[in-house]
């Protein structure tokens, strides 16, 4: 699998100004070469090549953002697949935990895994257009107003 990557602080980098290879090289610690092997799209034709600082932020941005996993909002993370998915059918069951968060839940619809995601109390409604919510378990801890801990007795 793909070896773990390092990130890019991209607040070094200023949006106003060009690099060189080298230059954005000596701002990460980096050979030039490994800089070349971003394929970076450099202004012009001229040596030695520059790129924007802004087109670099960019870039790094589109390239760390593709390694997080993060899911559309209708997908959760499959263990199996080793990416978001979509659920089986949209269909998900929401647990809630406490009265601030909850689980996701659903079946990976390519490998049939179940897959879960955590969640905002708050955004039910939203998951409720997103998905199709089959059940929402847990509902009296909500409805109690308080976390079970807090609750006076
Ligand atoms: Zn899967």
């Amino acid at each position: 699998m793909a070896k773990k990557k390092r990130t890019y602080n991209t607040r070094l980098i200023r949006r106003n100004r060009s690099y060189t290879v080298q230059g954005v090289a000596d701002l990460f610690k980096l050979h030039p070469n490994a800089v070349h092997r971003w394929g970076l799209p450099y202004i012009d034709e001229q040596k030695p090549q520059r790129v924007h600082g802004s087109t670099l932020i960019d870039h790094l941005n589109a390239k760390q953002s593709t390694r997080k996993h993060t899911c559309k909002p209708n997908e959760l993370y499959c263990c199996k697949c080793r990416k978001p998915q979509p659920a089986w059918e949209n269909t998900v069951d929401l647990i809630i935990r406490n009265p601030k968060q909850l689980n996701i839940t659903g079946l990976c619809a390519v490998c049939n895994t179940a897959m879960n995601r955590g969640g905002s109390i708050k955004k039910i409604p939203e998951y409720q257009k997103i998905f199709n919510v089959q059940t929402v378990q847990g509902e009296h801890i909500v409805a109690c107003g308080h976390s079970p801990v807090n609750c006076e007795l």
